[in-house]
């Protein structure tokens, strides 16, 4: 069951599988990819497709539940759901170019010979999804997955089960022929229970250290895996910046879900020089920000549980020397709470370090771009980052140990369905999105050929 986080009442109620029902959903997703499978790339695309076209008609219907069960407002929610379409879209229509199958040439192939290359669907992929963005991110991974001929069983958040059967239910209502897309509810067991079930392999998003789970167990079978895990993204602004547009970024990057992105700001280093005008513009943006139920700016938190999390990671800062500009000590009243923005945050604190998932900003003063790179890749997460500055961006930017960069903008490589998205370090491995995200779920096949 999975509750309202802003008012505590009942929002969906699914039945919780056993691990019988588990591997019976499993099988049957078996049976049904090899229809799936057959049917052929065009007709793959028609039917996901149509999807497409029923998700779009019920944009408002899917965001209502998504602010409903996770707390999102409505605003915040429809973004992700017009995003996850425009993925959805991207798959369906580029499988065919970026999975088909071609003739290779290889310098070492005799005269007599012919190589050729296929991309072959995995079977049964099961999808493990986070509530935070609870269509975005599971249709990452559904839409390229079933685009390259795999079936999907969804393990949906237990904060956000009733969206993640609303997807399944959708797909259902326009591909009716076999259970191609399912789903299975439950605590982390049940998604334990999955990685153990025979699937042929698992594309996981959540935290780092479930993620390391996730990885032990499918090791046992040798099951392939992607992991998408937590992340401690930071911004970089140097003294050439646009510092009014590097404040609204930050503000948009480092608050939007209530800071429960995993590409959300949640560190900046700004250079010496500019600190202070950036640090006052950050400050006069994010104090106009709303905090409430909706039609607001800042929602609840989902997860109870994270509210002592961001409150320890803001007492630790400000015990160890660390200054709130803005919010502060008393910032946290459940469900909410309130924007902070802390500054000169030593190091070593755990609002540096770990992943705070809520509506803070850390903001420290660097010497040069250099030491700001130097304190964004000293940790060992590595999934996104922005840069903001003119002369040396670009070359800063590919300098981030992340597996993506923006250059005066923020998180907005997320968005688009060209380019692949993931993590390295502890932020995960594997990719998905664009051409990458769909190779991503298909295995190459080399078949080579004499006349
Ligand atoms: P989580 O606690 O790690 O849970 C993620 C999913 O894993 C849930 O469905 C969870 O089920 C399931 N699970 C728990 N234990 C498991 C186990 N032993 N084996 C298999 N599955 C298990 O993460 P979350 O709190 O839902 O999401 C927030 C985290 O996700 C943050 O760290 C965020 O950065 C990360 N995230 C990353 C990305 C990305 O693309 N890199 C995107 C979004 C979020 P239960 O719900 O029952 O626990």
């Amino acid at each position: 069951m999975s509750t309202n986080p802003a008012t505590g009442a009942e929002a969906g109620r699914l039945p919780v599988a056993s691990p019988t029902d588990v591997e019976a959903t499993v099988a049957r997703a078996r049976a049904a990819g090899g229809w799936w499978a057959g049917l052929g790339v065009a007709a793959r695309r028609e039917r996901l497709l149509r999807w497409r076209t029923r998700l779009a008609s019920r944009i408002e219907e899917l965001a209502e539940l998504v602010h409903v069960e996770g707390g999102k407002p409505v605003a915040e929610a429809v973004i992700e759901v017009v995003t996850a379409v425009e993925h959805l879209d991207w798959a369906a229509r580029n499988a065919k170019r970026v999975l088909g199958p071609r003739r290779v040439r290889t310098r070492l192939m005799l005269a007599e010979f012919s190589a050729h290359l296929e991309y072959q669907p995995y079977g049964v992929v099961g999808v493990i999804g986070p509530w935070n963005y609870p269509v975005f991110t599971p249709i990452g991974s559904i839409a390229y997955a079933l685009a390259a001929g795999n079936a999907v069983v969804l393990k949906p958040s237990e904060y956000t089960p009733a969206v993640g059967q609303w997807l399944v239910d959708s797909f259902a209502e326009v591909v009716h022929e076999e259970p191609v897309f399912s789903a299975v509810h439950g605590l982390g067991e049940v998604g334990a229970a999955l990685c153990r079930s025979g699937v042929d392999k698992v594309a996981f998003t959540g935290s780092t250290a479930t993620g390391r789970k996730v990885m032990a167990a499918c090791a046992e079978s040798l099951t392939p895996v992607l992991i998408e895990a937590g992340g401690k993204d930071a911004m970089i602004v140097d003294t050439d910046a646009d510092l009014d547009a590097a404040a609204a970024a930050a503000v948009w990057g480092g608050f939007t879900n209530a800071g429960q992105t995993c590409i959300g700001i949640e560190r900046v280093y700004a250079v010496e020089g500019v600190f202070d005008g950036f640090v006052d513009r950050v400050v006069q943006r994010a104090e106009r920000l709303t905090v409430g139920a909706d039609g607001t700016d800042i929602g609840p938190i989902t997860m109870p549980s994270q509210l002592e999390v961001i409150r320890r990671h803001i007492d630790d800062a400000l015990a160890r020397g660390g200054r709130a500009v803005l919010g502060g000590a008393d910032a946290v009243q459940p469900p909410y709470v309130r924007p902070t923005v802390l500054v000169d945050v030593p190091e070593d604190s755990a609002a540096i370090r770990e992943e705070t998932f809520g509506p803070t900003l850390t903001i420290n003063r660097v010497r040069d771009v250099d030491e700001a790179v130097a304190r964004t890749n000293a940790l060992r997460y590595g999934l996104g980052g922005s840069v903001f500055g003119r002369r040396r961006a670009m070359a800063v930017a590919q300098r981030l140990r992340s597996g993506m960069a923006s250059v005066n903008s923020a998180l907005t490589f997320a968005g688009m369905s060209t380019l692949p998205f993931g993590g390295v370090g502890d932020s995960g491995f594997g990719r998905i999105h664009g051409a990458d995200g769909l190779r991503e779920f298909a295995q190459p096949k080399a078949i080579t050929r004499r006349r």
